[in-house]
């Protein structure tokens, strides 16, 4: 029997509809047929490709770096720059082509993960993940101490599907003025209910997943890793510090991120293990600069495989179709 799922937290509400696809593999051939060939072509990419502007010995077709990582011997294996193509602008006091439109101001950066030229973050070392992390926290403090934003968003579209436009592993910084409404109603739930029951939503949310156990995919290293219970698509997991922090920007040992890279990897692993190729989305939500001390937010990471379409129902309603479970979805990450 389809059911229809809420989270009110976020909102989101998800038709999960096991009948419509029932086997993970079936995705991966659907990915396979729509895209002409698989979403990762690894072992046919060369390690540098001479027209990529994020491979080593091509700096000059980026912005200068306003970051960077390197080895022992100096080179660099980590870049951030700005985006060529921003989605936001950095003046707002350039006129609006409509009278009624308003300037969309804020900050867009690319994160070069690597100076080699891999497709997939599930490449790079444990290591290089931990200095990509690094690398977030760094950059969004330098947003967040900016004084002009008031939210900070770090994403990575894995894959064509998941909105790439350049193969080389990269993710992606976002700094803006405002706290955008989904997120907004999001904080405002997590205010409430922190100032109703006295404790962070979000903790009570992982010591129910634990104790349910159905949905979780890792539970290790102070991380645990699970299914939402609203999942949006097939094997979508979240994955959150069981101790309760609020921004991830405030973390800062060494020690930290090297736990935190070892279990995404982990889970990235079980996904492309489960789905080979799969194009995802990575998005790191931590919280909102404007908001209070105490707001009972709680930062996560999501992955959000992009195995099924968005299509005419999730477009007017705002309900998505998911054909598989997160149970279910749990269980098979769990095993790969
Ligand atoms: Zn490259
Ligand atoms: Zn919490």
């Amino acid at each position: 029997m389809p059911e229809l799922r809420t989270d009110w937290l976020t909102g989101r509400t998800v038709l999960v509809a096991e009948n419509r696809a029932n086997r993970p593999n079936e995705f991966a051939d659907e990915l396979r047929s729509s895209n002409g060939e698989p979403a990762s072509a690894a072992g046919a990419i060369a390690s540098t490709v001479s027209d990529c502007p994020f491979c080593a010995g091509n700096e000059s077709r980026t912005p200068p770096a306003v970051y960077t990582a390197n080895d022992p011997s100096g080179r660099w294996r980590l870049r951030v720059v700005p985006n060529m193509y921003p989605a936001v602008g950095s003046e707002a006091d350039q006129p609006t082509v409509h009278p009624l439109a308003e300037p969309a101001v804020g900050a867009h950066e690319v994160i070069i993960e690597a100076a080699r030229h891999i497709d997939r973050m599930s490449l790079l070392s444990v290591t290089e993940l931990q200095d990509v992390f690094v690398a977030y926290a760094e950059r969004l403090r330098h947003w967040r101490s900016d004084g002009r934003f008031n939210y900070g968003l770090i994403f990575k579209n894995q894959g064509a599907r998941a909105g790439a436009s350049l193969a080389h592993v990269h993710s992606q910084l976002m700094a803006l003025p405002g706290i955008p409404p989904a997120v907004e109603r999001e904080l405002q739930r997590a205010e409430q209910d922190f100032a109703e029951q006295g404790s962070c939503a979000y903790c009570r949310l992982i010591a129910r997943e634990l104790s349910d156990g159905r949905r979780i995919v890792v539970d290790r290293d102070g991380y645990v890793a699970f299914c939402p219970f609203a999942s949006l698509q097939p094997c979508e997991v979240w994955l959150l510090p069981k101790a309760h922090e609020e921004a991830f920007e405030q973390m800062r040992s060494r020690e930290f991120f090297q736990r935190l890279a070892g279990v995404l990897h982990a889970v990235i692993r079980k996904l492309e293990s489960l789905v080979p190729g799969a194009a995802y989305n990575m998005l790191l939500r931590t919280a909102p600069w404007q908001s209070a001390d105490g707001s009972g937010w709680h930062w996560r990471i999501e992955l959000l495989p992009r195995l099924t379409s968005f299509a005419g129902l999730e477009l007017a309603t705002g309900v998505h179709i998911n054909p598989l479970p997160p149970e279910s979805a749990a269980g098979r990450l769990r095993d790969a």
